[in-house]
């Protein structure tokens, strides 16, 4: 399968402009579509997930029109939304059974088999019968999977998933995600460049509405190195570091600070090539195409 989307553009009533002109070919596997807080994802997954229109542009998913043929992406979508309701005092069995049904799965029989399969795929079996009220943050995330899995979908959104969750939730959640089918395409909406490097083949920066890179990561990682340079100062310098030189990044290190540097060259000799990484790209970019500094 693939997904095709051209020329994509939205303006918000309000003058927003959270689409620009986007173009995307999507394939079969995890796609990660990086990107910080505001720059656009949500309201792009909202789009292709037929939840709000388009001002114009297509998508595609093979010869299916996207934003025309509601209905038929429907049937095909599962959908993990940012904010993820759940019925509070309904019960995992109770709330799937419902939604299997909904999503036209209608023999009684099939539907216990689907959805008793599902809660045990998701490691839910035995907190089936509890109310999703009780649930923690990461079994409400597997419960929000195994409810996007239903009917076997063709292509998989999960926007913002793994935000507040536990890093050993994290990881259940990211082997989930890894076992899905091969022939499904699966996007993953994020700000954590780790979710990426771990999980997608194939990935786009989004920054401010516009598409600002894409690929796979291992290759734009390639792309970048010999361009990262690296040295640790004192807090107190980064002011004067910030101002001399283009820096993408800083983190504390034993109470110092690393910066990494863009540079064509090696600034100058106090400075060591890093080891590019996929937050190196994360940052150039973002760093290059802010209209605010980062
Ligand atoms: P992300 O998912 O990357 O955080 P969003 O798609 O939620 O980004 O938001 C992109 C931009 O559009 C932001 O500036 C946000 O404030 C704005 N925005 C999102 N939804 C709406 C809306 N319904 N009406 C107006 N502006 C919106």
């Amino acid at each position: 399968m693939q997904l095709t989307i051209t020329n994509l553009d939205k303006v918000y009533p309000n003058g927003v402009h959270a689409i620009k002109n986007v173009n995307l070919t999507i394939s079969n596997g995890m796609f990660g579509l990086l990107g910080p807080n505001g720059a656009g994802k949500s309201s792009l997954m909202r789009t292709i997930s037929t939840l709000q229109e388009a001002d114009s542009g297509s998508v595609f998913l093979d010869d299916m029109d996207v934003l025309k043929d509601k209905d038929g992406v429907r049937r095909i979508l599962g959908y993990l939304p940012q904010e993820f309701g759940v019925y509070p005092k309904v019960t995992a069995l109770t709330m799937l059974d419902h939604i299997a049904s909904l999503k036209g799965i209608a023999n009684k029989k099939e539907r216990k088999e689907v959805v008793e399969a599902l809660l045990q795929k998701v490691n839910l079996w035995q907190h089936r019968n509890k109310n999703l009220g009780t649930y923690s943050g990461g079994m409400k995330q597997r419960f929000g999977i195994a409810q996007a899995l239903l009917g076997n979908p063709k292509l998989i959104i999960v926007d913002e998933p793994t935000a507040g969750l536990d890093p050993t939730e994290r990881n259940r959640f990211h082997n989930l995600l890894s076992e899905i089918g091969e022939n499904t395409i699966v996007i993953l909406s994020t700000h954590i460049v780790e979710d990426v490097t771990n999980l997608c083949e194939n990935m786009a920066i989004i920054c401010e509405g516009s598409v600002v890179a894409e690929g796979n990561p291992t290759e734009l990682v390639k792309e970048v190195q010999g361009n990262i340079w690296e040295k640790s100062i004192e807090k107190s310098e980064l002011d004067a570091y910030q101002a001399k030189y283009n820096v993408i990044s800083t983190q504390l290190k034993a109470g110092k600070k690393e910066i990494h540097v863009w540079s064509d060259s090696q600034p100058d000799a106090s400075f060591t090539e890093a080891r590019a990484t996929l937050e190196d790209v994360y940052f150039h970019h973002i760093a290059e195409n802010s209209s605010v500094p980062i």
